[in-house]
């Protein structure tokens, strides 16, 4: 690294003097410099932050130069009361130039600092672990005892860095099985949860199948217990194709899309995003299945907002009940029966469909944080119930049970506790011989013959080659937003708007969830939410679907309220109350009170399909490639404002009951970021309302099939990776002529 490639000693000095007065030391302990914030910050400008050192530079430089205006001094040499004013006025805007928009920097420089005072000290950062130490977290420990998340319980552990050693950062071959062969019969576009569990059940059924991945072939274990190495910006490899072509935004056909400013954390390799999810693996309420008709039934046709394309789903819940018990048993879930046969069990969801089975598992303990959440909500007449999740919570085949570490929802798993492709669905289709995965293999067109049919698909690997892989049948399992851009890229002679498009459907009634959760502080409290996973949560469903009479409250349907646990520093110190500052001695004091005091209600509101919402290919922005970018066309309907406020009202008074003293919620639209990205192929039954039939063939392109949320016609308050997967056993077997009974004896083996 050379000086113009890295800062130079007076812009070091600059940020030095900024950092300390951002998070200033005092009595409790050291800041920023004794840290080592700037040390970490210049390290990344080195090397994963290069893009943003002319940023830096022109933030810093005119730091120095407001400095010298007053006192004819460096910003370094200030004296802290002038170097405040200055810092305050480029946070306000006010050393804004026409040509650059100084204060746009602030929030990323704000991240960085959190980074570096709170980052495994593997990063160059939290020097001899001083950040931690100072807001007590112990760090990268391997897993907690239940006694130590009891409320108010004083964790004493010597904080731990994470050991060097790093797992191999792919798995060692990019061809994962058998050789493909010459003919094969289905080609899978995609990894990821729907594509590998579609290549199990075609090759359970006799079929060859080729899986192509755009991204890595890698072992999902390459970010463990490292929360910076977790965030999608520092992933290099699984992450790299996503941050480089995720889609554009704006709210509606009047504005201009704009890139997103944090990408949404989505991943590509080998699992795709079943490696960094938080698997809170909940089975959809029979009544989502038919919203529409539930809604008609109980307030009447005249109810509908006007606008929606709310309907009930092509499958019913009892359609889709064998296949979720299989999805369960694949993924090795666990939680309290709340419905078992019709029978009602007590501390489980009163409002769950019946299920035929037991969980594969007991539920995650209940912490005591989660304890008080379910005293509080059952105080109030509700029915708290622990979350499913796709977490062992016993020895199950090679994983180990969860030992509630919290680097969960982000990173791999360190035990194979939490269910990835990897840990589940690769062994079983590699056990049939007959499944082959090339990784680093990216799709880049379905190709169709002159009567329109699917017959293969173009492929650039590495190499940056590309060539044609012929295959009987194509898939496209490949994350909501690549499936749509690939069927509009595919455009041709039979399918001049793009494949699935004939009918003016393709990308319409896109879903993405908001999250507006309520957060609660709880002042001297130690809720210890900095052990165990999100999904080790207590919920309730009383607010949710149609639970509860909505008449006279002007929205239709609701969502679920679930305390989550999983509190990791850099994250939340960037979570802060209205009133307090983002620097300074103020937000240091918060973050030090805050830390082990801050609990979140999350809510998880269903978002209603509206013409309006869709994906489409962006005209005035590309990817790397040249290709266009996609384009979300994406906003809340009023039903949503109006479902998410009560739902917020309805967190705040459980928050209160729990003895909250401090409570604040996030903003109603929150934009795409919530990795619940869904619709914009649906399924159904009228191609005139529909892209696809319910086993996911796209009406007019014969040959081809989309496995995902894309497929969705709605999106209730529920996550949606169980559903997608259950939903890709059945297409798959449906279309391969294999019965439901034929497929859980082969999930028994
Ligand atoms: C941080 C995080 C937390 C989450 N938590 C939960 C949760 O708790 N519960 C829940 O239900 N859901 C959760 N999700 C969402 C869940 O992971 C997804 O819904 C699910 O993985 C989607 O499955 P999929 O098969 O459709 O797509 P993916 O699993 O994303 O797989 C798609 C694959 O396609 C590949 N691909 C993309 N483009 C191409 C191309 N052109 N050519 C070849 N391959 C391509 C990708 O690289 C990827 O591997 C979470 C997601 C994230 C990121
Ligand atoms: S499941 Fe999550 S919390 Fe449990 S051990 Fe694995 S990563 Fe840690």
């Amino acid at each position: 690294v050379t000086n113009s490639e890295s800062l130079a000693p007076g812009e070091r000095a600059a940020l030095g003097a900024l950092l300390e007065r951002m998070f200033p030391a005092d009595a409790r302990g050291p800041g920023a410099s004794a840290i080592g914030a700037a040390d970490y910050i210049v390290a990344a400008l080195a090397g994963a932050y290069a893009a943003h050192l002319p940023d830096y530079r022109a933030v810093l430089a005119a730091l120095d130069a407001a400095a010298r205006e007053t006192s004819n001094a460096a910003f370094a040499e200030s004296p802290a009361e002038q170097q405040d004013q200055i810092i305050a006025a480029w946070e306000s805007g006010k050393l804004d130039q026409p040509d650059a928009p100084l204060c746009r920097h602030f929030e990323r420089i704000w991240r960085h600092l959190r980074e570096g005072l709170f980052c495994d000290p593997e990063h160059d950062g939290n020097r001899d672990l001083a950040g931690w130490r100072l807001i007590g977290f112990p760090g990268a420990q391997h897993g907690y005892e239940a006694a130590e998340q009891a409320l108010d319980a004083n964790v004493l552990r010597e904080p731990l860095a994470r050991a060097r050693r790093r797992e191999p950062r792919r798995a060692p071959a990019t061809l994962i099985g058998s050789a493909p062969a010459e003919g094969t019969d289905v080609c899978i576009v995609g990894a990821g949860l729907a594509g590998m569990a579609a290549a199990w059940v075609f090759a359970e059924a006799g079929l060859s199948v080729l899986v192509l991945e755009a991204g890595p072939a890698r072992t999902g274990k390459e970010r463990v217990l490292d929360e910076l190495a977790g965030t999608s910006v520092r992933n290099d490899g699984g992450a790299a194709k996503y941050n480089h072509e995720a889609p554009t935004w704006r709210r509606n056909a009047a504005e201009s899309a704009q890139k997103l400013a944090f990408p949404q954390g989505l991943e590509n390799g080998l699992g795709g995003n079943t490696v960094p999810w938080g698997a809170v693996a909940h089975r959809f309420h029979a009544g989502d299945f038919r919203a529409r008709s539930e809604t008609v039934e109980r307030y009447g046709a005249q109810t509908l907002p006007g606008d929606s394309l709310l309907c009930d789903w092509s499958v019913d819940y009892d359609a889709m009940e064998p296949w979720y018990a299989i999805a369960e048993r694949v993924l090795g879930v666990s939680g309290q029966e709340g419905n078992l046969q019709g029978r009602a069990i007590a501390g489980g969801n009163p409002f769950d469909a019946p299920r035929r089975d037991p969980y594969p598992m007991p539920a995650l303990r209940t912490s005591g944080l989660g304890a008080l959440f379910g005293q509080a909500a059952a105080a109030a007449g509700l029915h708290p119930f622990p979350l499913p999740a796709a977490i062992a919570t016993q020895e199950l085949r090679e994983r180990g049970a969860c030992t509630y570490c919290s680097f969960c929802s982000r990173f791999g798993c360190h035990v194979d506790a939490k269910a990835s492709v990897q840990n589940t669905l690769l062994g079983r289709a590699l056990a049939t011989g007959r499944v082959a995965i090339r990784a680093d293999s990216e799709v880049t067109r379905v190709a169709t013959d002159d009567r329109g049919r699917a017959i293969g698909v173009d492929v650039r690997t590495a190499d940056g080659r590309t060539t044609f892989q012929p295959a009987g049948r194509v898939v496209l399992a490949a994350y909501t937003f690549e499936v749509v851009r690939l069927m509009r890229l595919s455009a041709g002679a039979q399918h001049p708007d793009g494949l699935g498009n004939r009918t003016g459907m393709l990308g319409v009634g896109y879903m993405t969830r908001q999250q507006p959760s309520v957060y609660a502080h709880f002042p001297g409290r130690r809720l210890n939410r900095f052990i165990g996973p999100t999904a080790q949560a207590m919920a309730v469903d009383d607010f949710n679907a149609d639970h509860f009479d909505h008449t006279g409250l002007g929205f239709l349907r609701g969502g679920r309220i679930a305390c989550f646990n999983q509190y990791l520093p850099i994250e939340a110190s960037g979570i802060l109350p209205p009133g307090v500052p983002r620097w300074g001695a103020a937000w240091r004091d918060w973050v030090l009170a805050a830390y082990h005091a801050t609990a979140m209600l999350f809510i998880d509101p269903e978002i209603l399909p509206y013409r309006a919402n869709r994906l489409d290919l962006d005209p005035n922005h590309a990817a790397r490639d040249g290709r266009p970018l996609l384009r979300i066309t994406f906003d809340i309907g009023d039903n949503e404002r109006r479902m998410i406020a009560f739902l917020q009202e309805r967190a705040r008074m459980i928050a209160e009951r729990m003895g909250a003293a401090r409570i604040w919620a996030r903003p109603p639209l929150t934009g795409p970021i919530s990795t619940h990205d869904v619709g914009g192929a649906r399924m159904g039954r009228d191609p005139a309302t529909s892209v696809t039939d319910d086993c996911g063939r796209v009406h007019d392109t014969p040959n081809l099939m989309v496995l995902g949320g894309a497929l969705f016609p709605t999106l209730p308050g529920l996550n949606p990776a169980l559903t997608i997967l259950a939903l890709a056993l059945r297409a798959a077997a449906g279309v391969a002529g294999l019965e439901a009974t034929a497929v859980a004896s082969a999930a028994r083996r």
